[in-house]
């Protein structure tokens, strides 16, 4: 080997340790190198520990057959012999044969991937009518299989990295969701047992109109209450995803007046445009799709207090999409990913009651649905809540 291919070497390794992406690191491991590795097409397979079976992870064609790329079982063979001997092997086409297709003349080459002591999978070049595999050229390939070796592992330990990440996040939500709702459950609890215990009070009598004042706060309570259960439950059933769901064809622009006029009874100054385009009827579970606007409007309700509110609905391309905007104070970006996470509660609501359940239940909805929601927030301009849904889910 000489200087300008180690120095060649050497700048190309440094490069791909830069990569973050792994595939963009591979392919500049395996392109960068075949001014002195000439390959047609190459695959990384990696065995699942699992089903033992073996699975193409990438894939690449470079010269002639580039078609190879989709479907990389050309090598699947040579991969197997590696992962069987745990060496290097070789296949060279028969020279007798008098074939002149050089397509036909597959040479392939197999090297092991280690990750850590384990042998993990193998790395297949194939290389169309010659010429054979010399000894650089498999040393060359080793160093490759060494190096595809560590980016693999490398994204293993990524994606490691982010589940832990996420796993944490959603332990210390549940912490903090320990907390939050015991206050939660305490509140209305409170209410019901004050009022009652004064109503049942010995030492006074209440007129017929406080009465009926205390009677509605305990009643309005205890509906609270049973929400909050209610909730609860079906977020860990929507969990579990145990919960059952009736689909049945619906019109969506009649399910959101009949909602907007229910929350309306509530809260008769709110202030709702509705702006609804012709909508074909959808497939959906009425009950479940209720609830998620019914959401929509006690967040609305809940943060963004006296604002005018907008729900548009239009149909494009076999898709129903609405639009929930308010004019609140908006949630900041730092937060906005999170949102829709179970027990997230953006930092510094503590005026407000929740349990940061509600957006978690509205999103598992729609995603049963088939369909996507999202939100997007301006600081003290509001923020919009958007929902897309398939015109039929099963289609
Ligand atoms: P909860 O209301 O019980 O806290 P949600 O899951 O319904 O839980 O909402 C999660 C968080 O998103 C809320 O705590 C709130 O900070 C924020 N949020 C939801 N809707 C709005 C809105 N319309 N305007 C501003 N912030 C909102």
């Amino acid at each position: 080997m000489d200087t300008s291919t180690l120095t060649a070497l050497n700048e190309m390794f440094s490069e791909v340790t830069q990569k973050t992406d792994w595939r963009a690191a591979l392919d500049m491991l395996f392109v960068s190198l075949r001014g002195e590795f000439v390959f047609d097409n190459v695959a990384v397979y990696l065995l699942d520990p699992q089903t033992k079976g073996l699975e193409v992870i990438y894939a690449r064609a470079v010269g002639r057959g580039k078609t190879a790329e989709a479907d990389a079982a050309w090598g699947e063979s040579a991969a197997n012999q590696v992962l069987a001997t745990g060496r290097v092997t070789m296949h060279e086409p028969k020279k007798e044969s008098g074939e002149t297709d050089r397509l036909t003349l597959a040479h392939l080459l197999g090297l092991p991937l280690k990750i850590g002591a384990r042998l993990s999978g193998a790395l297949v070049f194939i290389r169309f009518g010659g010429p054979q595999y010399s000894k650089l050229h498999v040393s060359l390939a080793s160093l490759q299989a060494f190096w595809a070796s560590s980016l693999i592992e490398r994204r293993d330990l990524q994606e490691a990295r982010t589940e832990l990440e996420s796993i944490q996040r959603q332990m210390r939500l549940q912490d903090d969701f320990v907390s939050t709702i015991s206050h939660e459950l305490r509140t209305p609890l409170g209410f019901i047992k004050g009022y009652s215990t004064s109503l049942l009070r010995q030492d006074t009598t209440w007129d017929k109109e406080t009465q009926l004042e205390f009677l509605t706060i305990i009643d309005e309570e205890a509906d609270r209450l049973t929400q909050l259960i209610d909730n609860m439950l079906e977020s860990a059933r929507l969990q579990s995803k145990t919960l059952q769901f009736k689909f049945s064809p619906l019109r969506l622009d009649a399910l959101v007046r009949d909602v907007t006029t229910r929350v309306k009874m509530y809260h008769r100054d709110l202030d709702v445009n509705l702006d609804f385009e012709k909508i074909p009827p959808i497939r959906g579970d009425g009950v479940r799709l209720s609830q998620v606007f019914e959401n929509l409007f006690n967040n609305a309700i809940k943060y963004a207090p006296g604002s005018r509110l907008s729900i548009v609905m239009r149909f494009k391309d076999a898709k129903l999409e609405v639009a929930f905007a308010d004019q609140g104070e908006g949630i900041p970006e730092d937060y906005l990913p999170f949102i829709f996470e179970r027990f997230y509660r953006v930092p510094g609501e503590n005026g407000t009651t929740g349990t940061g359940l509600g957006l978690y239940i509205c999103k598992q909805i729609i995603l049963a649905h088939h369909g996507k929601i999202w939100a997007e927030s301006v600081v003290d301009k509001g923020t919009t809540f958007f929902i897309q849904l398939p015109a039929d889910p099963f289609l």
